[in-house]
């Protein structure tokens, strides 16, 4: 008897350009599509390490923890860089890049997360990308937390290298990933010595021995699970439409953060102002006196399939993610996120309104 995931014919290269395509389609570019065999780190320091070098200036914005890993990868690469941080319950503004530019007009690559899935903010990349091309640098953008969830179009915002994953809003596999690159960013890798080359970082070696040959043959077997995973998850999208899924996450993101103003007990939205709220995920503020982390363990004791954790690091003792994407951008996700939520501060004592949070989520869910 056949397995159903052990005894597959192999995944054509022809079946592999076709789920490359798709995700272009996805992205609305008409730059090349490189569908990386691995998580999204893959891309993500493949294209630093190809297109950053030792006569790179980098602008490197910091809203949350992937820009700190972008500006360490940008340096162990010879670059200057210059880093930009905003607090993470904000977002950065276009107008903060367009002075740094000015500021530094040797600037030559920048690096910025669209949405921050760890910090829960999502930044003005339309506008940022004007302001990037206006200077001529090369553009790079994390839209692994965004895509799915809000528009990410590289080819009307001007960037040069966009890298997406399907684990969070696309609601698909995390072992492979993907990257549109620009002909400037091709040419920039092309003339960069330190480049990676015959290196499983390389995307150099997939532009000329997959793209430049026509996409007939793979460089090496692909992971074969996880393409067809992405497949499916391309084809979920579709089915649904993507407007409707971008639509369910901006409806989970209104939802939830209606629902705690109105739940009360102290906790907040960790990010001020709603605009500048991803709408990939919810960050909250917990009350003085209550530890985040022990407050998303007792709810999670009352049902563990909640879509909650806790920050990383040093934010787990004051911040809460309500993780409402891919198949928990749903109404009934966020209302038992909220429940549970509400009835832990209620057993410390603090005064929440259940039925008024309930409420307002289902008026915000619209
Ligand atoms: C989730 C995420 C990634 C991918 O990282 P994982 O922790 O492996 O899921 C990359 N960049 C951003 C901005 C993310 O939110």
């Amino acid at each position: 008897m056949t397995h159903p995931f052990l005894d597959l014919p192999p995944l054509s290269a022809a079946r592999f350009a076709s789920i490359e395509d798709r995700v272009a389609r996805l992205l609305g570019t008409r730059q090349d599509v490189v569908i990386t065999q691995g998580e999204a780190l893959l891309p993500l320091e493949g294209a630093i390490r190809g297109a950053a070098g030792p006569g790179t200036t980098a602008l490197n914005v910091i809203t949350g923890p992937y820009g700190q890993t972008f500006g360490d990868w940008l340096r162990d690469c010879g670059a200057t860089v210059i880093d930009v941080s905003v607090p993470f319950h904000t977002a950065v503004t276009a107008e903060r890049i367009r002075e740094a530019l000015a500021a530094h007009p040797s600037v030559d690559f920048v690096s910025l997360v669209h949405a921050e899935a760890a910090t829960g903010n999502t930044n003005p990349v339309a506008e940022i990308g004007a302001v990037v091309r206006e200077h001529g640098a090369l553009f790079y953008l994390d839209a692994v937390a965004s895509v799915g969830a809000e528009p990410v179009l590289p080819d009307a915002w001007g960037v040069d290298l966009c890298v997406i994953g399907a684990q969070k809003a696309m609601g698909g596999p995390a072992g492979v990933s993907a990257i549109s690159v620009s002909e400037r960013a091709w040419a920039r890798m092309a003339a960069n010595p330190r480049a990676p080359r015959r290196s499983y970082l390389s995307l150099l070696d997939w532009k000329e021995r997959w793209i430049d040959g026509g996409r007939r043959a793979l460089l090496h077997a692909p992971a074969q699970l996880e393409m067809l995973a992405l497949e499916a998850c391309l084809e979920r999208i579709e089915a649904e439409g993507l407007d409707a899924v971008m639509a369910r996450h901006a409806a989970a993101a209104r939802a939830t953060r209606a629902g705690v103003l109105a739940l009360g007990g102290g906790l907040e939205p960790y990010v001020h102002e709603a605009t500048e709220a991803a709408p990939v995920a919810t960050t909250l503020r917990t009350p003085d006196g209550v530890v985040a982390s022990e407050l998303v363990a007792r709810a999670l004791e009352s049902d563990p399939a909640l879509p909650l954790a806790a920050g990383g690091g040093a934010l787990a003792k004051e911040m809460i993610r309500v993780n409402h994407y891919g198949p928990d951008a749903t109404p009934g996700a966020v209302q038992s996120s909220l429940a549970a939520l509400g009835a832990a501060l209620a057993e410390r004592g603090l005064d929440v309104d259940l039925l008024g949070a309930r409420r307002a989520a289902e008026r915000a869910w619209g």
